[in-house]
C-alpha cells in the first residue's frame, strides 16, 4: 500500500480564518497519525483575486498553528499539466467547446425553469458542426470547455458522511476551461490531485457537489479517485457563514490578539464535540482526540468566549519551556519559578507583563493608615535570610503569633503593601521573586 498523501488548498485571496484551519488540521492530523505526507497547494490560478502576500501569509499562520507542509504546490506553476490534461480529455470526446454567451445561458435558463424543467446545460453546442464551429470563431467568439458528465449515478463512501451519491444527469455538465483558457479549479484540483499522489482528500461539506463531478474527471483521465470526506463548516458564533474576504475570525487576529495557537488548533479541531474545552498542549495530544467518525453533520458554531476560557486554561497548564522565547521577547525575567508563579493568573501570555512589573519594577505600595503599626511588625519579622519557597509561610506564621491577626487581616495589607494590589498570583511564590531589598521598602511605604 502506497504511504497516505493529503493536501491543503486554500486559493491564496485572503486571510486563512478558523474555518479554513479546521480544514487544515483535520487534514495534518489524518497525515500524522498515518504517517502521511502533507502538500500544501495554492489554488491561485485566479490572478486578479490571488495575491503573494497571501501566499506568505498562509505559510506563515499555518507554522504559527503547527502545521509545516512536506511540500508546496502551485498551480499556476503547473497550467503545462493541465492544457495536456485537457487534450486528453478532448481526444476522448469528453471536453467539448461551447460559444454561448453569459447572456444566452441566462435566458436558456429562465426559459427552463418558467417550463418547470431543471435549470441544466442543454448541450446544444454539442449539436454544433465544425462548419458552426469554424464560423463562430471567424466570428472572434473563443470557446469555452465543458466536460461531458455521465448522467450515471456517482457512489462513493464518504468519511463523514457515510455512503454518499450524487446523480450527474441532475447537473449542467461543468465549464472546465474559460474562453479566455483559464482552467477552472473542478478540473486543475483533479489534474493535481492524480499527478501529486493524492490518497485523501479532506475538506469542507461546500465541495460535496463537486465529488461526482471530480470522481468523473478522475476516471476521465484513468486515474482512481482519491478517498473523500465532507467535513461540517463551522459558522460564527451568531451562525454566519466564515468570509475569507470579510476577514472573519482569522488566524492573524487570533494571533495578533495574543491567543495560543494550539487553543486555536484545538477548538477549530474539536468545536462541537464534548472534548472541546480540554486544554491540549500539542498536536500530538491534539492527535489522539481527532477522528473523522466524531464530526457532525451539522455545522458547528465558532464562540470566542470558548476559545477565551480555552485559551486561559491551557496557559495555566503550559510549561515553562513552551513560552520561555516569547516572554524573554517581551522582555519579562524571572525564568521558570517566575512563570509558574504567574500562570495561573494570565487569560492570556502578555497577562504575564503586569505580574512582571509588579516583581521587578518600581511599584507604589498601598498602604492603608490604620495598618502602619501592623506593617511596622511585618518588617520586624521578616525572615533574616534570603527568601525562598518557604519564607511567606514562616513570615506570615511568626507575624500570626506576635498581632493575633489573621485570614484577611493578616494577609490582605502585606499584598497590598508588597504589589500595590488587592489581588494576584500566590504571596508565597511572588515573595522570593521580589526579594528582600524591595519587599523592605515597600513594606515602609516607598515606591520600590
Ligand atoms: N481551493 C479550494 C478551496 O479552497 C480547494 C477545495 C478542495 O480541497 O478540493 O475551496
Amino acid at each position: 500500500m502506497t504511504a497516505p498523501k493529503l493536501r491543503f488548498a486554500p486559493s491564496p485571496t485572503g486571510f486563512l480564518h478558523i474555518g479554513n484551519a479546521r480544514t487544515a488540521l483535520f487534514n495534518w492530523l489524518t497525515a500524522l497519525k498515518s504517517g502521511g505526507r502533507y502538500l500544501l497547494r495554492l489554488d491561485d490560478t485566479d490572478r486578479e483575486r490571488s495575491k503573494p502576500e497571501y501566499e506568505r501569509a498562509i505559510v506563515e499562520d499555518l507554522a504559527w498553528i503547527g502545521i509545516v507542509p512536506h511540500e508546496i504546490a502551485r498551480q499556476s506553476d503547473r497550467l503545462e499539466r493541465y492544457a495536456a490534461a485537457a487534450e486528453v480529455l478532448k481526444r476522448k470526446g469528453l471536453l467539448y467547446p461551447c460559444y454561448e454567451t453569459a447572456e444566452e445561458l441566462e435566458r436558456r435558463r429562465k426559459r427552463q425553469l418558467q417550463r418547470g424543467a431543471p435549470p441544466v446545460y442543454d448541450r446544444a453546442a454539442l449539436r454544433l458542426t465544425a462548419q458552426d464551429r469554424a464560423r463562430l470563431e471567424a466570428e472572434g467568439r473563443p470557446p469555452h470547455w465543458r466536460f461531458k458528465l455521465s448522467g450515471e449515478v456517482v457512489s462513493w463512501q464518504d468519511g463523514v458522511r457515510g455512503p454518499s451519491h450524487i446523480d450527474t444527469a441532475s447537473l449542467s455538465d461543468p465549464v472546465l476551461i474559460r474562453e479566455d483558457g483559464q482552467p477552472l479549479y473542478t478540473f486543475t484540483s483533479v489534474v493535481d490531485d492524480v499527478e501529486l499522489g493524492i490518497t485523501d482528500v479532506i475538506r469542507g461539506e461546500d465541495h460535496v457537489t463537486n465529488t461526482a463531478v471530480q470522481i468523473e474527471i478522475f476516471v476521465a483521465l484513468d486515474a482512481s479517485p482519491p478517498a473523500f470526506a465532507h467535513h461540517n463548516l463551522l459558522t460564527t458564533a451568531s451562525g454566519e457563514g466564515l468570509s475569507k474576504r470579510l476577514g472573519h475570525l482569522s488566524l492573524r487576529g487570533l494571533r495578533e490578539a495574543g491567543i495560543e495557537p494550539m487553543a486555536v488548533a484545538a477548538l477549530a479541531v474539536l468545536t462541537g464535540t464534548s472534548e472541546a474545552l480540554q486544554p491540549l498542549a500539542s498536536m500530538d495530544e491534539l492527535a489522539q482526540h481527532f477522528s473523522l467518525s466524531k464530526v457532525s453533520r451539522t455545522s458547528a458554531k465558532f464562540d470566542e468566549h470558548e476559545l477565551a476560557a480555552l485559551n486561559a486554561r491551557l496557559l495555566h497548564n503550559t510549561a515553562y519551556a513552551t513560552v520561555a522565547d516569547r516572554l524573554l521577547e517581551q522582555g519579562i525575567g524571572g525564568g521558570e519559578a517566575f512563570w509558574l508563579a504567574v500562570r495561573a493568573n494570565c487569560e492570556k501570555l502578555s497577562d504575564a507583563a503586569q505580574w512582571w512589573r509588579v516583581v521587578a519594577a518600581p511599584t507604589r505600595p498601598a498602604i492603608e493608615e490604620s495598618d502602619r503599626a501592623f506593617l511596622a511588625e511585618a518588617v520586624a519579622a521578616l525572615p533574616p535570610k534570603a527568601f525562598d519557597a518557604a519564607s511567606w509561610r514562616e513570615w506570615t506564621s511568626l507575624l500570626k503569633e506576635k498581632t493575633g491577626r489573621k485570614g484577611r487581616a493578616l494577609f490582605m495589607p502585606l499584598r497590598l503593601a508588597l504589589t500595590g494590589l488587592d489581588h494576584g498570583p500566590d504571596m508565597a511564590h511572588l515573595l522570593p521573586l521580589i526579594g528582600r531589598e524591595r519587599a523592605l521598602k515597600r513594606l515602609a511605604g516607598e515606591v520600590a
